[in-house]
């Protein structure tokens, strides 16, 4: 078993000699494996001159149990307000109800919008089937299914909001041409599901096409998310940079990062106008917790970026450099060594013992590293646009009922009397009225379309009248949302087939 008190004898304590010009940082070990990466990595990054003041803070599982329901307490908040940047090992999140997620919760309240994954292969010196791909994935951090509003609305039907801000597409789609130019990217993709969420997913890939005129050095190009992921899987090699909306870039982050050959080397940035939040991909491990057989790689790439991040290129280039080295040599962690291909299988503390051996190498084979000019994306707050000429053209109710189609209807138009049009019913999203089809399965949820009749206009008065009646009738009604005109563009979709 690994003495932790004699790994994190060798990690440098908050009262240690501060280097002139040191970048405040928070750090916090984590759980599992944690300590022991933790302190391979900053052993390894302080011995390559990074130049950091470190505020260590407890987090996790332990506080989870504490009570602190995100595994987070005040003093961490408070050392997170001062230094703006998080090192953060992997955290166990504990099975059941009351916890909420760490990284959700830090993500949201420092308003980390935008999550950079690398995912790089490093063949021949680790096994991998795209020993050419070089991807890296810029993932919206914030919104999307994320925002986490949902609903139950009727016995058998669930929301999930799907939330896109166009000041949200802004930051995230101008974070993926800057980081593109800064790093030497010839090519920015962008995966959405456009063809099917018109509005939203349409939005994002309006605002990359916008924004993407202002980059014509780089090349650009937009996938239905499908394809994209299934030709990311078959040929990596053909994608730079990708930027997505949060829920595909969560997923396909984990496939790309799996297909460079070793999730153990995935590292990520969490960046956003008030702090960072550098971390490796992988979780707190806890079969191989405290046995010093954790490979640190992730966590130490992570540290590479933050780096970066502080200015500190030139450390992050000889950390990369020495690392690549190590890794080049077959010097490697149980993880990735493999009989044939690797030289020597070590632990933590000697795979770190390799890499400071290795500061000031670069590696001869695998790429190396140029980052002594590399410096932090400067971040663009997104301009508010004038707002549009809104106007209410109609309203969607949903109500609850087990009634037919038809029978609905009828009790629609008994109730509000000719007042407005009954323009159409939908059933998870299917025109059922009129002209509906039989073989159409229904759920108890509708979604009841009134629009004013011909000449007439429509306002929330209206809507108040109407609900009224449908109230009168005993319709239970559950939802409503407006149908706006923007500009005169219509602001909701059609329905079905439209
Ligand atoms: P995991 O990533 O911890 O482990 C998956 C597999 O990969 C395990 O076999 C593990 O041994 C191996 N592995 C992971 N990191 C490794 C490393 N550095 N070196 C060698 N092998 C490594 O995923 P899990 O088991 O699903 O989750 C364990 C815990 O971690 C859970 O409580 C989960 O909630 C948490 N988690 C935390 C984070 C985070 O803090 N960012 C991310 C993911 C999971």
């Amino acid at each position: 078993m690994l003495d932790l008190a004699a790994a994190s004898a060798t990690i440098p304590a908050t009262d240690t000699p501060v280097a002139a010009g040191a970048a405040p940082v928070t750090v916090a070990y984590g759980d599992g494996i944690g300590p022991e990466i933790m302190a391979a990595s900053l052993r390894i990054m302080m011995a390559a001159g990074a130049r950091l003041a470190i505020e260590e803070v407890r987090l996790g599982e332990a506080l989870y149990r504490e009570g602190h329901s995100a595994g987070i307490p005040p003093e961490a908040w408070d050392s997170l307000r001062r230094t703006r940047t998080f090192f953060k090992g992997p955290i166990t999140t504990p099975q059941g109800g009351g916890v909420k997620s760490l990284n959700v919760t830090i993500r949201k309240t420092l308003g980390l919008f935008a999550n950079v994954r690398p995912c790089a292969a490093y063949a021949p010196a680790i096994a991998t089937r795209h020993p050419g791909m070089d991807v890296v994935i810029v993932r919206e951090n914030e919104e999307d299914l994320y925002a986490g509003i949902e609903h139950r609305q009727t016995d058998e039907v669930y929301q999930c909001l799907k939330i896109i801000s166009r000041p949200g597409c802004e930051r995230i789609v101008r974070y993926a041409f800057d980081y593109a130019r800064a790093n030497g990217r010839k090519k920015v993709s962008c995966f959405t599901k456009d063809n099917i969420m018109k509005l939203t997913d349409g939005l994002f890939r309006r605002v990359f096409d916008e924004i993407g005129a202002e980059y014509p050095d780089i090349e650009q190009e937009n996938m239905i998310v499908d394809i994209g992921a299934a030709r990311l899987a078959d040929s990596p090699e053909r994608f730079d940079v990708i930027v997505m909306p949060n829920l595909y870039g969560d997923i396909l982050s984990d496939i790309a990062a799996q297909i460079t050959g070793s999730v153990g080397l995935g590292a990520s940035a969490n960046i956003g106008e008030y702090g960072a939040m550098f971390e490796a991909i992988h979780g707190s491990a806890p079969d191989l917790a405290g046995q010093d057989v954790a490979n640190p790689s992730g966590l130490l790439l992570a540290g590479v970026q933050m780096l970066v991040h502080l200015g500190q290129g030139d450390v992050a280039e000889r950390i990369h450099n020495g690392w690549a080295a190590t890794i080049e040599a077959g010097i490697h962690t149980a993880d990735i060594f493999r009989p044939g291909l690797s030289r020597e299988k070590v632990g933590t503390r000697a795979f770190a013992d390799a890499v400071i051996a290795r500061l000031g190498e670069k590696p001869q084979h695998l790429p190396a590293a140029d980052l002594k000019a590399a410096r932090p994306i400067a971040l663009v707050r997104p301009q508010r646009a004038e707002p549009a000429e809104k106007r209410l053209v109609g309203v969607d109710i949903f109500v609850q009922s087990m009634l037919s189609p038809d029978e609905l209807a009828q009790r629609l138009l008994t109730a509000t009397n000719g007042l407005v049009e009954l323009a159409m019913i939908t059933n998870r999203g299917v025109k059922v009225w009129p002209q509906g089809m039989p073989e159409t399965f229904c759920t108890d949820h509708w979604r009841c379309r009134f629009q004013p009749k011909p000449g007439k206009q429509f306002n929330k008065a209206m809507q108040l009248d109407l609900l009224g009646r449908l109230n009168m009738a005993g319709i239970d009604w559950i939802k409503t949302e407006q149908l706006y005109l923007f500009d005169g563009e219509p602001g909701y979709s059609m329905g079905q087939g439209q």
